[in-house]
């Protein structure tokens, strides 16, 4: 593969506190001290932000076993046109990705069709059913970088307990959706004002907390790390803010549509607005913002989580939760944190790669030579609407279709290779 180097780019890496106008080398699929390929053609990016690949943890592929929604295919070249150079598949797939077997399949998939990298994540329990640990050791040997039940969570504590301590030995993260799921039990959205308002279910915030506060607790007792997926009450935020004082191993992710949105838009009955957790109040909104601001919350995920039109378009209740985010998170999260100031350039571009890198242990997420060159091109006064019948991914589920935005991806590079780019002065390789 031939070198390149990018010039003229405002170069953020969170991860080196690097932030200044500098040139970027890439030879033979790594980052290179540019002094060694003096020669090699230059990319202009004057106006441009540079930044390590983006890393969304938290993204359902759907393959296999739900292809009329998303494949490996389509879901990574929807990661690329928003920017993500890695994404961490879910293994709710069918069948589950908790059996070496079924990791192999997405591997050789990925390594075949997909667009950026995939990270596979492999299930706790046995078909996520909350009874019987998968087996770790044999999911690790076949690659996965992390352990979740996401979608579902483990209600027993002694088991979950045993799992933290065994993921410990293997050196894997786990991911948690946290939800006591008696508590929870038939809601359809948030417990609160609008739920009444509207007569139907709600989901209270503590079912989310309660199993918050058993993982920071858990995450103690085992000595290992526990990352909090898409956590969206104020609640929550505060335990695992104060489970961090105490030097507890607890990270938390939130997603572009908790930042975003609250319950009001439930009163449109639109179930592009359904998704678990709900979106909650305003001030969990707000506290949600505040935990990205001070640091307890050090990435944020999309949970894109891809439902074929025929799936979503029926009544609320029965629709399925989940909605798509790879393609709106980058416009978004500028539009929401960059440009109304709870966030700088430096914070909001490390959620995307240092805090994501940090959380897998992987050697990912910095610009430093000898690293894989994934490379985030970022626009952050680009202005444009979400048009949803342009997206890459095959469904289209998504509340933010006419949205708004200021600031997004331009180019995409993977291993030096570039597989997005709006850019002129650099052409999809
Ligand atoms: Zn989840």
């Amino acid at each position: 593969m031939s070198s390149r180097i990018y010039r003229g780019a405002r170069v953020v890496d969170p991860a080196r506190n690097i932030d200044q106008i500098m040139d970027i080398a890439v030879s033979d699929g790594v980052f290179v001290d540019p002094g060694t390929v003096k020669d090699a053609p230059v990319v202009d990016l004057t106006g441009y932000v540079l930044a390590p690949g983006f890393i969304d943890l938290h993204v359902h592929l759907r393959q296999p076993g739900k292809t009329d929604a998303e494949t490996i295919h389509t879901g990574t070249l929807a990661a690329a046109a928003g920017g993500f150079t890695a994404v961490v598949a879910m293994p709710n797939t069918n069948p589950c990705a908790d059996n070496p077997g079924t990791i192999h399949y997405i591997r050789t998939y990925a390594q075949a069709e997909g667009v950026v990298k995939v990270l596979p994540c492999g299930a706790i329990t046995k078909g996520l059913e909350g009874q019987e640990m998968a087996g770790i050791g044999g999911l690790k040997a076949a690659g996965v970088v992390a352990l979740s039940d996401d979608g579902k969570c483990v209600q027993n504590h002694e088991l979950m307990r045993h799992v933290i301590e065994y993921s410990r030995t293997f050196r894997l993260p786990i991911l948690d959706h946290c939800e006591d799921t008696v508590l929870a039990s038939g809601g359809v959205m948030h417990e609160g004002h609008w739920s009444v308002f509207l007569g139907m279910k709600g989901m209270a915030a503590a079912a989310e907390e309660l199993i918050v506060a058993r993982d920071a607790i858990l995450a103690r007792t085992a000595n290992w790390k526990v990352h909090i997926q898409h956590v969206s009450t104020k609640g929550s935020l505060s335990i695992i803010r104060t489970a961090q004082k105490e030097g507890i191993q607890i990270t938390a992710e939130a997603t572009p549509h908790h930042i975003a949105l609250t319950d009001v838009e439930i009163k449109k009955f639109d179930t592009n607005y359904k998704m678990n957790p709900p979106l909650r109040s305003e001030a969990d909104r707000l506290a949600v913002i505040e935990g990205l601001r001070d640091g307890t919350i050090t990435v944020i995920a999309t949970d894109h989580a891809p439902h074929t039109n025929t799936a979503k378009t029926v009544e609320f209740d029965y629709a399925p939760f989940g909605i798509i985010g790879l393609e709106t998170a980058l416009p978004v999260c500028f539009t929401e944190l960059y440009h109304k100031g709870y966030l700088d350039l430096p914070a909001l571009i490390s959620k995307f790669t240092k805090g994501p890198a940090e959380v897998l242990g992987m050697p990912l997420g910095t610009l430093e030579n000898g690293r894989p060159a994934d490379i985030t091109i970022l626009d952050p006064e680009r202005e444009g609407v979400v048009d949803a019948e342009k997206f890459h991914s095959k469904s289209r589920n998504t509340p933010f279709n006419g949205y708004r935005y200021k600031g997004c991806a331009v180019a995409t590079v993977v291993d030096g290779k570039c597989v997005f780019s709006l850019l002129d002065a650099l052409k999809k390789d």
